[in-house]
């Protein structure tokens, strides 16, 4: 879409499948006045977005920190996902990276509680384009934000906490595989009771997102780590020492 402050921003087309599903609820939503529904409806999901958007730059910037580079922030129904260039392979440094998105969305609730007071259940039911009512929708979108993301669970960012915290003890790739079996697990039970309990099938969707998100993740991080061990084994035979020479 555009560049902010040297990094790439893209929106996955079912993006707009996202904007389209929001459109019709809100046009069917609001009987009385269908079209103030959908404009209410759009613009909630892209102040959402605005605040991932800001969620995802506070990983990005916390990156580049540390030296590692991000190719693109991509935009998807289920959130945003900073692309970095390298892993940071340093856990405390991946644990700073991960808690620094979250750590955005507090301090933008923070700051907005400065201005307004604490919403309730009736400032979050109003479909109001009022600012104050507006701002009160921005706490709680943020505060969902930031807690929803440290759920330990890949691919949030509670699940690279996760991730790293197991890697100070074990390898990389064996702390990937327990994180990722964490999240799957919890996204099938959560996928489940959305279907069985909530009757909600728009959050079974979103749980399957998740499960493959985590599977991803581990195969991705295996398949990097069977090619840097090809390499190591590869340079270890090419600079192996030249045997000793017989002795006489
Ligand atoms: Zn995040």
């Amino acid at each position: 879409m555009f560049r902010i402050v040297g990094i790439r921003l893209e929106m996955h087309f079912t993006f707009l499948l996202l904007l389209g599903y929001a459109a019709w609820e809100g046009w069917s939503g609001v009987p009385e006045a269908p079209w103030l529904g959908m404009a209410w409806f759009v613009m909630y999901v892209l102040l959402a977005f605005g605040c991932v958007v800001l969620h995802e730059f506070g990983h990005a910037l916390t990156a580049r920190r540390f030296g590692v580079r991000t190719r693109r922030i991509l935009l998807t129904p289920i959130g945003g996902m900073a692309e970095f260039e390298s892993i940071p392979r340093k856990p405390l440094q991946e644990i700073a990276i991960a808690f620094a998105g979250p750590a955005v969305n507090f301090v933008l609730v923070g700051l907005i509680l400065l201005f307004v007071d604490f919403p309730g259940p009736h400032d979050l039911l109003m479909l109001s384009f009022a600012p104050s009512a507006i701002f009160k929708q921005l706490v709680a979108i943020n505060l969902v934000l930031g807690c929803f993301n440290l759920v330990p669970v890949f691919p949030m960012d509670g699940g690279r906490v996760l991730r790293a915290a197991l890697a100070l003890r074990l390898s990389y790739l064996r702390a990937t595989q327990i994180a990722s079996w964490v999240g799957k697990t919890l996204a099938v039970l959560a996928a489940l009771a959305m279907l069985f309990v909530v009757g909600n099938p728009m959050g079974a969707v979103l749980f399957a997102f998740i499960f493959y998100a985590a599977d991803r993740e581990y195969k991705m991080v295996r398949q990097r780590e069977t090619e840097a061990e090809f390499w190591r084994q590869w340079m270890e035979r090419f600079q192996a020492p030249p045997p000793p020479p017989p002795s006489a």
